[in-house]
């Protein structure tokens, strides 16, 4: 009872980006668990993620936008309001990595990853602030960043991606502080390698080169990020705000 009440979502409405698969469709079954009502914000309907959560007798929804475009942001933030009448947290899932050398990347590609991980992020986070702020809620945003904000992964490079996810961590500590008065909490979230279909994308060569440089020999599961994820989301976490959160098995410690 103890626990439940301290990590409870009850009442909770919860919009997560990217919830239709990876680790955005396992933590979102997992916030739904712990008593929010879902909404899912991605480019493709999430028929399967949506169907979990109902068969476990929960509430999730789509709406449809591509994050970095502002204005259907916010006809979708909207519609959440229309029919949630609020939003308590933003998981800010989305994001996309493009591995290639810097050389050899286009400058379009560049701005791929920076729109959709980190000016997306951005929009997001904003659309709904305004929202918890109309409302007076005191919100919580977790704006996922990544291990690659931190260190530089190797043997693949992926400059877009770890700029994107640097900028993620500070983003997020400057909204923290730009947002504290009005009672919404900003943290980010930085995984290390996990297991999704990003990752099963990876050609094998490359997972066998990082699997001598985890400390746990393995890969993380998007089923080990849900109860970091409750616990930024929930009122256990009142007095954090502006963390960045490292779930990566040790590996940038090494
Ligand atoms: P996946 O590729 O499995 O899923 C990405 C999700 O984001 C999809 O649901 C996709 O839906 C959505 N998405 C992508 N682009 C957009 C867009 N422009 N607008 C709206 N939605 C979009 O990714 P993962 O689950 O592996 O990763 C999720 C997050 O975690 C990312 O931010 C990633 O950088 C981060 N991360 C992942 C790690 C890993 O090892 N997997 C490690 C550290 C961080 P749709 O295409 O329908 O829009």
């Amino acid at each position: 009872m103890f626990l439940e009440e301290l990590f409870s979502l009850k009442g909770k409405v919860v919009l997560v980006t990217g919830g239709g698969r990876g680790i955005g469709q396992v933590v979102a079954r997992g916030l739904a668990k712990a008593g929010a009502e879902v909404a899912i914000l991605q480019r493709s309907e999430p028929k399967e993620a949506i169907k979990e959560i109902e068969d476990d007798g929960n509430i999730a929804y789509w709406v449809k936008a591509d994050v970095s475009d502002e204005k259907a942001v916010d006809t979708a933030i909207a519609k959440i309001g229309e029919r949630s009448g609020r939003i308590d947290v933003v998981f800010n899932n989305a994001g996309i990595c493009i591995h290639k050398g810097t050389l050899e990347a286009s400058i379009s590609e560049w701005r791929q990853v920076i729109e959709v991980n980190l000016t997306g992020e951005y929009i997001v986070a904003r659309s709904a602030a305004r929202v918890m702020m109309e409302k007076g809620i005191k919100g919580s945003i977790i704006n996922m960043a990544s291990m690659s904000g931190s260190i530089v992964n190797i043997p693949q490079w992926q400059a877009s991606y770890n700029a994107s996810k640097a900028g993620v961590i500070h983003m997020t500590k400057s909204l923290a502080i730009e947002w504290a008065d009005a009672g919404i909490r900003v943290n980010s979230l930085s995984p290390g390698y996990i297991a999704t279909p990003m990752s099963t994308e990876t050609p094998q060569e490359l997972k066998d080169a990082w699997l001598p440089l985890m400390p746990l020999h393995r890969m993380g599961k998007p089923e080990e990020l849900i109860s970091a994820v409750i616990y930024l989301a929930s009122d256990s976490s009142t007095y954090t705000t502006g963390l960045d959160l490292i779930v990566d098995g040790g590996y940038s410690l090494v």
